[in-house]
């Protein structure tokens, strides 16, 4: 139960504040997320492909799958025919991929833009710049997002450093709080549907939450015992 207790815990607190969540099953056995389903979850991330195949088949069809983690270009066929959200978008010939095989399934997929904006090497994501060129490449004649039919571009996701230094760790959060205020006013004005800024895990969400994150990822806090 105590996945159940977590959830819980964790949906007042969230639900008053708007702040949606996504309960990251990465490693986590089916029974165990079975128990934040029948706890009334939906939104579950995964980081590997085939691990999210594989429980996409095995659990109840209106759970909406995340893809959180780095995807190659010749991966996207097999999570594109059930996939919610692909929150990893790293490269403008990913988002065309997506695109591509989006229509093929006559689908339209929600995706995010990672922003790299922690200092560690390790972090996948693209840096600002590289950002607004993708949100410049496609921008169309009316000054809005739109070419590619099948993809829909809600926001954007980071994750801070894996640090214990809380100052920054917000710094991080914030400057992609700015980045996403100034690409809604750029970008979107005419569309409203870029409405997601996907930051804070288990060890940081209060501080991403206090910069302004509408979704949090959170793994260990739901599926671990005293996180
Ligand atoms: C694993 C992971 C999370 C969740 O991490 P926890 O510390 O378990 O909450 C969130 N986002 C991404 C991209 C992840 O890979």
């Amino acid at each position: 139960m105590q996945t159940d207790d977590n959830m819980h815990k964790l949906k007042k607190k969230l639900n008053s504040q708007r702040i949606d969540l996504v309960a990251v099953s990465k490693g986590r056995p089916v029974e165990q997320i079975r128990e934040a389903y029948d706890a009334d979850q939906r939104d579950f991330g995964e980081n590997r492909v085939q691990e999210l195949v594989e429980k996409y088949e095995l659990l109840p069809k209106d759970i909406r799958w995340h893809m959180i983690g780095h995807l190659q270009k010749n991966k996207v066929r097999y999570i594109v025919p059930f996939v919610a959200m692909i929150q990893s978008v790293d490269s403008l010939e990913l988002l065309e991929k997506i695109n591509a095989d989006a229509q093929k399934n006559n689908r339209v997929i929600d995706c995010l833009l990672q922003i790299k904006i922690a200092r560690e090497e390790t972090k996948y994501g693209m840096e600002f710049e590289e950002a607004k060129k993708i949100l410049e490449s496609l921008k169309s004649e009316q000054n809005d997002i739109q070419p590619l039919q099948n993809i829909c571009i809600r926001g954007l996701m980071g994750m801070a450093s894996n640090t214990p230094d809380q100052e920054q760790i917000r710094r991080e959060f914030r400057s992609l709080k700015n980045f996403y205020d100034e690409i809604k006013l750029k970008y979107f004005t005419q569309h409203t549907h870029c409405n997601i800024l996907s930051m804070g895990m288990s060890g940081d969400w209060r501080i991403a939450v206090e910069e302004g994150s509408t979704l949090v990822r959170l793994g260990r806090a739901i599926f671990e015992a005293d996180v």
